[in-house]
């Protein structure tokens, strides 16, 4: 099976086995797990930020972090494409009690100039707006990158209206490595980074949060809250030290395995529109011969698997467990579509 539906499908590789193995433990809600402050410590200092914490999933690093930096009645700013709006859940209704605002943006990324005109003037009629999320990579976005300068403009932005400024970075580090840009710069933009461990970077399970250690400290506890305190989650997050190490280089390849994928796929009479490929997600329009579920449902006959995400859209993810093999075979077979 050529499993193309998301990077989360990876398995461990023996050496991230081993590494697991070998992990000294302790129980981490008491702070005693060395392998998860290590961890913890790696991430915070990646980022150039005082410290980080290390959840179950990138959904609870994210709601975690809306949490701590948002008071009920709050109002968030995000692209209407944001994982945390689309596929958290209403989480942040849910766990925050905060309204949302969504922006319009170029596949998935907004602009400073959209975040300026959206922020609700200090009047008793409105919520009160405190935080702007952004996503990059933008999965719904096909995996589009922000420019750095555009950060750095919302960033403004948001210190001039005292705002807080999350970054959604699940897959932050394919961004850096196509557009050549590093976690430091990131860190110094942002008051929080949830980056994944269990996307494109291939561990099994887990996220990690960065920000100040006051941030920190109040993540603790609403980490608790939200029954993510794990106990000798030092196993898990050795695959997380593992990845950081190991899988950060390898991630053009899945972005220029990608890029033939969409070669192959523009030559077919079936194909519409293909999103800019700038990482390892691919979108495309499925049209006339073929809906979105008939196309995937036909690849399935050869062993590929791709996903249906809308009436017209496929997408595809590259990763870690994509051969360069892999990629020939499944050319061969769109080739015969
Ligand atoms: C996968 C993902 C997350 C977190 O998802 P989990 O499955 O909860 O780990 C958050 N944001 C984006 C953009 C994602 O793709």
């Amino acid at each position: 099976m050529i499993d193309y539906r998301s990077d989360t499908v990876t398995a461990p590789t023996p050496g991230m086995l081993q590494a697991m193995l070998q992990a000294p433990t302790g129980d981490d809600v008491f702070g005693e797990d060395p392998t998860v402050n290590l961890l913890e410590e790696k991430v915070a200092a990646l980022f150039g930020m005082e410290a980080a914490i290390f959840c179950p999933s990138g959904t609870m690093t994210n709601q975690i972090a809306i949490k701590v930096h948002t008071q009920p009645g709050d109002e968030v700013i995000c692209d209407r494409l944001s994982h945390i709006y689309q596929y958290e859940g209403g989480g942040i209704a849910f766990n925050a009690g905060c309204s949302v605002r969504l922006l319009e943006g170029d596949r998935g990324r907004i602009t400073a100039e959209q975040v300026k005109n959206a922020i609700n003037p200090d009047d008793v009629h409105k919520a009160v707006t405190t935080l702007v999320s952004v996503e990059n990579t933008a999965n719904r976005g096909g995996g589009s990158c922000y420019h750095f300068a555009e950060i750095q403009h919302i960033q403004a932005v948001c210190k001039d209206n005292n705002l807080k400024f999350h970054l959604d970075g699940a897959r932050l580090m394919n961004a850096l490595i196509a557009k050549s840009e590093t976690t430091l710069q990131y860190g110094q933009a942002f008051d929080s980074i949830s980056l994944c461990l269990s996307k494109g970077l291939g561990a099994p399970v887990g996220s990690v949060l960065a920000g100040s250690k006051a941030f920190i400290a109040k993540a603790r506890r609403i980490r608790k809250i939200f029954g993510g305190g794990m106990r000798q989650a030092g196993i898990i997050a050795a695959a997380g030290i593992y990845a950081l190490d190991n899988h950060l280089e390898r991630l053009a390849t899945d972005h220029s395995h990608a890029r033939l994928l969409a070669d192959a796929l523009r030559e077919k009479d079936f194909v519409g529109e293909i999103l800019p490929v700038e990482t390892n997600i691919l979108i495309f329009e499925v049209k006339g011969r073929f809906t979105p579920k008939q196309l995937a449902a036909k690849l399935l006959d050869d062993d590929i698997r791709v996903m249906a995400i809308s009436e017209n859209q496929v997408r595809i993810v590259t990763h870690l467990d994509i051969t360069p093999q892999m990629v020939e075979q499944t050319i061969d077979v769109i080739k015969k579509q």
